[in-house]
């Protein structure tokens, strides 16, 4: 396989206004997506926000109620999930249990019958790449679950699909063999020049394996960008508390560029704002406000009192009630002992009107 560029704005897979229901229940509520040839979209919302629906109607499990599926130039909305060409890896999604590693993968080879001599050259081939050399006789149950997940990954991509999909495939797996795995995944994505589309509820997650994430709540896509632009810019209030830690102040613009936050204490906005009298959110990133030294001056300073710390290794977070009566939390350099902060300690801290950024609040 050739690999792709990854964003070259050819189209691979594409819905349009795709809608399912399933009685009051509108899981997906006018889906439009296109994925680019070559790259990881991971799909990322909360539970029940229609993922693994959005998965279902793409491998043929589930017919969408109106709207289209496109894969290249073919029409794909009705084929069966056999006729696809798609390659998957669910969390549910086992491997025959009674039969060997090597019989697993062959599977989907012998469904397209490819002579014996090349499938076993080919199931040779992808236990190499999935890092399982050697392990082709043994069962899944003897297996642990990473290198049951490398046998499932292995069965997905061995006849060379023209699509992967994936939904929640490490959840099962503990922290340090999911971020293995997650790794695994983008290595092996981006050798092969897969397209895949991958589903996760984990926001960390989206963040290390994506080209672009599409953000779902309630059947709908909210927002679709790199995780730069997601972290940095989300597009609602939900996004903003969805993806990463922030502090979200309810303000009220003021007019001069100012907002009132509920405190009823006057910040400088960033450019952009609505009009005066508009309902706000203000996000800060816990990494975005500093410590005041000396002689320094930004937009908006407040002193206050540490109320809690916790210690993350590289970095401190703590959370800090600023005068008069608003909670902020920090995330700042782990400094040496006896210059870090401590519970009990006053400080001054200040940001820039541009560390805010502005969502909607309603
Ligand atoms: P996610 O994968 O994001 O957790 P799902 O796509 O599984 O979300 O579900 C979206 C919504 O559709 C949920 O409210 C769920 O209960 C509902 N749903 C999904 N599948 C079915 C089904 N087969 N029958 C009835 N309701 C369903
Ligand atoms: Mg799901």
């Amino acid at each position: 396989m050739a690999a792709a560029t990854p964003g070259s704005d050819e189209g691979d897979l594409a819905l349009a206004g795709v809608v399912r229901r399933f009685g009051a229940v509108t899981a997906l509520a006018g889906i439009d997506l296109a994925v680019r040839k070559g790259e990881l979209l991971t799909i990322l919302g909360p539970s029940g926000s229609g993922k693994t629906t959005l998965l279902k109607v793409v491998a043929g499990f589930e017919m969408p109620d109106e709207g289209e599926v496109l894969l290249g130039e073919r029409r794909i909305t009705a084929a069966p999930p056999s006729k696809r060409d798609i390659g998957m890896v669910f969390q549910n999604y086992a491997l025959f249990p009674h039969m060997t590693i090597a019989e697993n993968i062959a599977f989907p080879l012998q469904m397209r019958k490819v002579p014996k001599a090349e499938i076993r050259r080919r199931v040779e081939d992808v236990l190499a790449l999935v890092d399982l050399p050697g392990l082709g006789g043994r069962l899944p149950r003897q297996l642990s679950g990473g290198q049951q997940q490398r046998a499932a990954l292995a069965r997905a991509i061995v006849f060379g699909p023209r699509l992967l999909l994936l939904d929640e495939p490490f959840g099962a797996l503990d922290r340090k063999l999911r971020e293995q795995m997650q790794l695994e995944v983008r290595r092996l994505q981006r050798k092969l020049g897969l397209t895949a589309l991958f589903v996760t509820h984990d926001q960390e997650e989206a963040l290390i394996l994506s080209d672009r994430i599409a953000v779902m709540e309630q059947g709908r896509i909210v927002q679709l960008g790199s995780p730069e632009e997601i972290y940095r810019r989300p597009a609602t209030r939900f996004v903003a508390g969805f993806i990463g830690e922030s502090n979200l102040f309810r303000a009220r613009v003021a007019g001069n560029g100012y907002a009132l936050l509920e405190n009823g204490v006057g910040v400088p906005l960033p450019p952009g704002a609505p009009p005066e009298g508009s309902e706000v959110g203000l996000m800060l990133r816990p990494e975005r406000p500093k410590p005041i030294s000396a002689g320094e001056r930004l937009d908006s300073v407040f002193s206050g009192e540490v109320v809690e710390t916790v210690y993350l290794g590289e970095t401190v977070k703590y959370r800090i009630r600023l005068n008069p009566g608003l909670e902020i939390i920090v995330r700042w350099p782990f400094r040496e002992a006896g210059e870090s902060l401590r519970v009990g300690d006053r400080t001054t801290l200040g940001w820039n009107r541009d560390d805010l950024h502005l969502v909607g609040w309603s």
